[in-house]
Protein backbone atom coordinates (compact mmCIF):
# COMPACT_ATOMS: atom_id res chain seq x y z
CA UNK A 1 0.00 0.00 0.00
CA UNK A 2 2.61 2.74 -1.19
CA UNK A 3 4.29 4.17 1.58
CA UNK A 4 1.34 4.69 3.60
CA UNK A 5 0.58 2.43 6.57
CA UNK A 6 -3.00 0.80 7.62
CA UNK A 7 -2.60 2.49 11.09
CA UNK A 8 -1.91 5.70 9.62
CA UNK A 9 -4.55 5.04 7.04
CA UNK A 10 -7.33 4.09 9.21
CA UNK A 11 -6.44 7.13 11.54
CA UNK A 12 -6.96 9.14 8.70
CA UNK A 13 -9.91 8.18 7.73
CA UNK A 14 -11.36 8.45 11.65
CA UNK A 15 -10.66 12.04 11.72
CA UNK A 16 -12.20 12.63 8.35
CA UNK A 17 -15.65 10.83 9.30
CA UNK A 18 -15.53 13.00 12.53
CA UNK A 19 -14.88 15.89 10.47
CA UNK A 20 -17.90 14.98 8.36
CA UNK A 21 -19.60 15.11 10.90
CA UNK A 22 -19.28 19.35 11.71
CA UNK A 23 -20.23 20.01 8.36
CA UNK A 24 -23.44 21.41 9.68
CA UNK A 25 -23.94 24.14 7.60
CA UNK A 26 -23.74 21.89 4.23
CA UNK A 27 -25.31 23.74 0.86
CA UNK A 28 -24.98 22.35 -2.71
CA UNK A 29 -25.61 24.56 -5.48
CA UNK A 30 -24.29 28.27 -6.29
CA UNK A 31 -24.89 31.58 -4.93
CA UNK A 32 -25.76 34.61 -7.27
CA UNK A 33 -26.79 38.19 -7.45
CA UNK A 34 -29.73 40.21 -8.82
CA UNK A 35 -30.72 43.57 -8.99
CA UNK A 36 -34.39 44.13 -10.07
CA UNK A 37 -36.51 46.86 -11.20
CA UNK A 38 -39.68 46.94 -9.78
CA UNK A 39 -43.38 48.62 -11.01
CA UNK A 40 -43.65 51.84 -8.75
CA UNK A 41 -43.70 54.36 -11.03
CA UNK A 42 -41.13 56.80 -10.60
CA UNK A 43 -39.13 54.61 -8.31
CA UNK A 44 -35.18 55.49 -8.54
CA UNK A 45 -34.41 51.57 -9.95
CA UNK A 46 -36.06 52.89 -12.90
CA UNK A 47 -33.33 55.57 -13.17
CA UNK A 48 -30.41 53.00 -12.93
CA UNK A 49 -30.22 52.49 -9.20
CA UNK A 50 -32.16 49.05 -9.01
CA UNK A 51 -32.99 47.39 -5.80
CA UNK A 52 -30.60 44.91 -4.49
CA UNK A 53 -28.70 42.71 -4.50
CA UNK A 54 -30.95 40.19 -3.46
CA UNK A 55 -29.14 36.80 -2.90
CA UNK A 56 -29.98 33.25 -4.71
CA UNK A 57 -29.13 29.94 -4.17
CA UNK A 58 -29.80 27.97 -7.57
CA UNK A 59 -30.01 24.11 -6.40
CA UNK A 60 -31.41 21.19 -8.17
CA UNK A 61 -34.11 19.57 -7.10
CA UNK A 62 -36.26 16.49 -8.63
CA UNK A 63 -33.42 16.85 -11.71
CA UNK A 64 -34.75 20.55 -11.56
CA UNK A 65 -33.13 24.31 -11.22
CA UNK A 66 -34.82 25.91 -8.45
CA UNK A 67 -33.70 29.50 -7.40
CA UNK A 68 -34.44 29.63 -3.45
CA UNK A 69 -33.98 33.13 -2.17
CA UNK A 70 -31.18 33.78 0.77
CA UNK A 71 -32.07 36.49 3.44
CA UNK A 72 -29.56 39.42 3.31
CA UNK A 73 -28.73 37.97 7.18
CA UNK A 74 -27.80 34.25 5.90
CA UNK A 75 -25.61 35.30 3.06
CA UNK A 76 -22.15 34.63 4.77
CA UNK A 77 -23.78 31.79 6.28
CA UNK A 78 -24.41 30.54 2.72
CA UNK A 79 -21.31 31.16 1.59
CA UNK A 80 -20.18 29.01 4.61
CA UNK A 81 -22.41 26.36 3.31
CA UNK A 82 -21.07 25.86 -0.08
CA UNK A 83 -17.33 26.05 1.26
CA UNK A 84 -18.27 23.88 3.51
CA UNK A 85 -19.75 21.59 0.37
CA UNK A 86 -16.45 21.74 -0.98
CA UNK A 87 -14.56 20.00 1.87
CA UNK A 88 -17.32 17.07 2.13
CA UNK A 89 -16.45 16.79 -1.96
CA UNK A 90 -12.58 16.52 -0.28
CA UNK A 91 -13.18 14.51 2.04
CA UNK A 92 -15.21 11.70 0.07
CA UNK A 93 -12.71 12.03 -2.37
CA UNK A 94 -10.12 11.29 -0.01
CA UNK A 95 -12.25 8.58 1.56
CA UNK A 96 -13.08 6.47 -1.76
CA UNK A 97 -8.43 6.26 -1.95
CA UNK A 98 -8.30 5.06 1.69
CA UNK A 99 -10.72 2.65 0.80
CA UNK A 100 -10.08 1.53 -2.25
CA UNK A 101 -6.06 1.21 -0.49
CA UNK A 102 -8.16 -1.27 2.17
CA UNK A 103 -9.62 -3.63 -0.32
CA UNK A 104 -6.31 -3.89 -2.63
CA UNK A 105 -3.96 -4.79 0.59
CA UNK A 106 -7.27 -7.11 1.53
CA UNK A 107 -7.18 -8.60 -1.61
CA UNK A 108 -3.34 -9.13 -1.62
CA UNK A 109 -3.81 -11.18 1.46
CA UNK A 110 -6.66 -13.28 0.47
CA UNK A 111 -4.44 -14.08 -2.63
CA UNK A 112 -1.35 -15.44 -0.44
ZN1 LIG B 1 -38.07 50.40 -7.67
Amino acid sequence: MSSETTDDCLAERETLLRELGTLSLLLQGSLFERYTVCSRPGCKCHSGERHGPRHYLVISENGQQRQKYVPKAFVEVAKEGLSQHSRLREIVDRITHLNLAFMHEEHDYADQ
